[in-house]
């Protein structure tokens, strides 16, 4: 995808968009290396510790850089990527709500492209699943999955419910204010419900490797790059039952992004390249994703 850099417009911030304060420095000096938007800092902010992206999108531009769903967020379908995401996916599913007990309603907050949402109702499927995202046609990915009811984000602010469990997977790293995020999620939450937040690790081996050309960085549609401490800092208010570190490929898009080749990390290439990954993070203690398990308490 191709967004001219003159059609995205950018707000300078002065002050860390979680904790408010003006006291930060620069730690990577990168790019746009998917569609050309120009030039990013990521700063540290010393008072809270997140990282963040500057300049950043605003508003207006940020939803051009989803309108089309065409994206690396948005995974380009086929037989191979299809059968391996749908198994890591249930594994996933598998292993996370064996800490939730009974759940009888379900939210996928953020969906994509809604492949996840799709696998959740072949796992729960008497489960009553909402799959929620910016737009407001559903993603191709729920076509043929009826008992999955899809809502954008207006329409769930409308009419809001309370869910047993919530998935946010990849979500809040996108958000200009993740706080804001954080309490709609509790809001969202039924009391003892559970809340499985993902976010890419901002402290892989793999960026300390790369720097600027580590995939996740994902200048400018990350918004903000977490690590352990600040991921759980954002949500202290929950029991926290289990930090899970995770793998996604992005050694592919990680070279692509080093070399000027045309790499994908679902590619042969790319994915040939993940178990190297996974062993490399897995001797450093180190992943790409962390997915925290949280508990909302009862009061
Ligand atoms: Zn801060």
């Amino acid at each position: 995808m191709r967004v001219p850099g003159h059609h995205t417009r950018k707000d300078r911030l002065t002050r860390c968009p979680v904790c408010g304060k003006a006291d930060f420095f620069t730690e990577i000096e990168g790019r746009d290396f998917e569609s050309g938007t120009g030039r990013y800092r990521v700063e540290c902010c010393r008072q809270c510790g997140v990282r963040f992206t500057n300049p950043r999108p605003t508003a207006e531009s940020a939803f051009e850089l989803y309108r089309t769903r065409d994206s690396t967020d948005y995974v380009r379908s086929n037989r191979i990527t299809d059968r391996l995401r749908s198994l890591t996916i249930r594994r996933w599913i598998g292993k996370v709500t064996a800490h939730a007990g009974r759940f009888e309603s379900v939210l996928d907050y953020g969906c994509g492209d809604g492949f996840f949402a799709a696998q959740l109702a072949r796992y729960a499927a008497s489960a009553d699943i909402t799959a929620v995202d910016l737009h407001e046609v559903p993603p191709a990915g729920l076509n043929g999955h009826g008992v999955v009811h899809y809502r954008s984000f207006g329409q769930l602010r409308r009419e809001p419910k309370r869910y047993q469990l919530i998935f946010c997977r990849q979500v809040i790293e996108h958000v200009p204010d993740p706080q804001a995020v954080a309490a709609e999620l509790e809001a969202l939450l039924a009391p003892g419900g559970m809340l499985v937040v993902e976010v890419p690790n901002y402290r892989s081996v793999w960026r300390k490797l790369f720097g600027r050309y580590y995939f996740a960085l994902y200048l400018p549609r990350h918004l903000l790059h977490f690590d352990e401490t600040t991921l759980k800092g954002l949500f202290g208010r929950y029991r926290q039952v289990k930090l899970y570190r995770n793998h996604t490929p992005i050694l592919g898009k990680s070279l692509g992004y080093l070399t000027g080749m045309p790499v994908g990390n679902l590619g042969l290439f790319g994915l040939g390249l993940f178990p190297l990954q996974v062993a490399v993070d897995r001797i450093c203690r180190s992943s790409t994703v962390l997915a925290l398990v949280l508990r909302k308490k009862r009061k």
